[in-house]
């Protein structure tokens, strides 16, 4: 019997990318690398927070953790393993993978998968990047994914946006370089475009209603499982205030913040949720879905 064989027809795959608040994207050109290790790291209880939260609705998980998170925090990802998560990786530096080469972005993720799997002590075999940082332009880090041993990568949105995406891309989980599944982030149709419905600050952005009415029409219509992110720091409403970063960055990072750890809540209550590995077991088998 397959994993996907017991899931409900709403079952989705829950995902969180364990970083901190200063290691976001938005914030890179303000807060430099050389500096995170004198920052107040809030990352292991806000992930011991969702741990929680997800005990409680019964739900097992992906947490795709960062190498650098990994490294200090070593007891928070033990905890994430024992308590039947799937560990998987977001690379070491939270570096965009396509402002890489091919040889850096090999260490960033491949020192990350390492370590993840010396601390943890399973296989890790999913990868999500930075800020959905593979596109067009680097097509060749499903290689390097695959020569490090990952199996899926979970980095594609198939959106237009300012940051990220790939309007054209596939919807629905493919295999870019013929080994490699990437699961894309979910989108729904309308007027011959995809909007997104996989989290992150649209999800504090829109009211849940709508979020929840979307990805009931993606299970619907597809008939098929949704993935949804979001982060520790997403339910931190008391985390330091990054006052020189753009004036757009501090908007999407701050936005509702107050409103998530009860928005969330509803979430893991109105869908069956589960593990990336398990929801997605037959694709990655390489049977169809
Ligand atoms: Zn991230």
């Amino acid at each position: 019997m397959t994993a996907s064989a017991t899931l409900r027809t709403d079952t989705n795959a829950m995902t969180v990318d364990v970083e901190d608040w200063f290691q976001v994207q938005g914030f890179a050109g303000t807060i430099s690398r050389g500096t995170w290790d004198g920052l107040e790291r809030r990352v292991e209880a806000n992930t011991d927070r969702i741990l929680g939260m997800f005990a409680d609705a019964g739900i097992s998980a992906t947490f795709f953790t960062l190498g650098w998170v990994a490294e200090r925090h070593p007891a928070l990802v033990k905890r994430i393993v024992a308590a039947g998560h799937e560990l998987a990786s977001h690379g070491y530096w939270h570096r965009l993978a396509h402002e890489q080469t091919p040889a850096d972005f090999a260490e960033d993720v491949g020192s990350a998968r390492k370590l993840l799997e010396d601390i943890g002590g399973v296989s890790v075999v999913g990868y999500r990047a930075p800020t959905f940082s593979i596109n067009t332009r680097n097509p060749w880090a499903f290689d390097v994914l695959t020569e490090q041993g990952y199996r899926y990568s979970s980095s594609i949105y198939p959106v237009r946006h300012d940051l990220y995406g790939v309007p054209g891309a596939p919807r629905f989980p493919y295999r870019p370089n013929g080994v490699l599944l990437e699961i894309p982030m979910t989108t729904v149709r309308a007027a011959g475009r995809n909007f997104p419905c996989a989290g992150g600050g649209y999800f504090r952005l829109l009211p849940y209603v709508v979020y929840r009415a979307a990805l009931q029409r993606f299970n619907r219509r597809e008939r098929t499982a949704g993935i949804f992110y979001t982060h520790p720091w997403e339910i931190d409403a008391g985390q330091p205030r990054v006052a020189a970063a753009p004036r757009m960055a501090k908007f999407r990072h701050y936005l509702n913040l107050s409103l998530m750890p009860a928005r969330l809540t509803r979430l893991l209550r109105d869908f069956a949720w589960n593990r990336v590995d398990h929801v997605f077991a037959e694709a990655l088998a390489g049977r169809d879905p």
